[in-house]
């Protein structure tokens, strides 16, 4: 089983539906979003006092920050993007020419929307089809650790029953069985959708943890 593709399959879906849901809650469309150009690159001393080449941005007029999910304090925390909400070290800007925003965002986001024409590479149906695969990753998992752990018997009477190889096992199974809630292969995408959000890590953990 291959835990590194699994990883990425979390950090992509937990990437995709922070920005997903950020984009809902302000209200706009990826497509909508551009990144700000950069006129030149200025060379500037940093806290250091060395020297550091900055780029300096083509703002334009009138434009105000974005009421963004992950808004900067600005109270000395450092900065994070506001498109994402993970901690950035250089800045970049995305501009709404619609709402007249800007956005604060880190190399990584804002490569998302330099392809002009094409907007953001992961878009909904990128999303839904990681949070597929990880929930079917996981159903796989948890059949396994039964195969693995527990066996059918008959009794003398004909009828039968599991026995299991592993201390705790059936309460760990079940346990593991609880995170798919009533998932099944004909689940809608929008049910693995709001699953992955809910049991998304647990399952992760599940699958790197050693135990069975
Ligand atoms: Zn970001």
């Amino acid at each position: 089983m291959n835990i590194t593709a699994q990883a990425n399959g979390v950090e992509i879906s937990s990437y995709s539906s922070a920005v997903a849901q950020n984009l809902a809650y302000m209200g706009t469309a990826a497509a909508e979003w551009a990144p700000v150009e950069i006129r030149r690159m200025a060379t500037t001393k940093n806290d250091a006092g060395a020297d550091v080449s900055m780029p300096e941005f083509d703002f334009p007029e009138g434009f105000k920050s974005a009421e963004s999910m992950y808004r900067n304090t600005g109270a000395g925390e450092g900065m994070n993007c506001e498109l994402c909400g993970h901690m950035i070290k250089n800045a970049f800007w995305l501009r709404n020419d619609t709402r007249r925003w800007l956005l604060l965002v880190g190399s990584e986001c804002v490569t998302h929307f330099s392809g002009g024409d094409s907007g953001m590479r992961l878009d909904k149906s990128a999303l839904w089809k990681a949070n597929r695969e990880l929930v079917e990753r996981y159903r796989k998992f948890v059949s396994e650790f039964l195969r693995k752990n527990s066996i059918m018997k008959r009794s003398l009477w004909g009828n039968s029953y599991r026995t299991w190889s592993l201390y705790n096992g059936e309460w760990e199974y079940r346990r593991r069985l609880k995170l798919l809630g009533s998932y099944t292969a004909d689940s809608s995408d929008r049910h693995v959708t709001s699953l992955v959000r809910r049991n998304g890590e647990a399952m992760l953990r599940e699958m790197e943890s050693k135990i069975g």
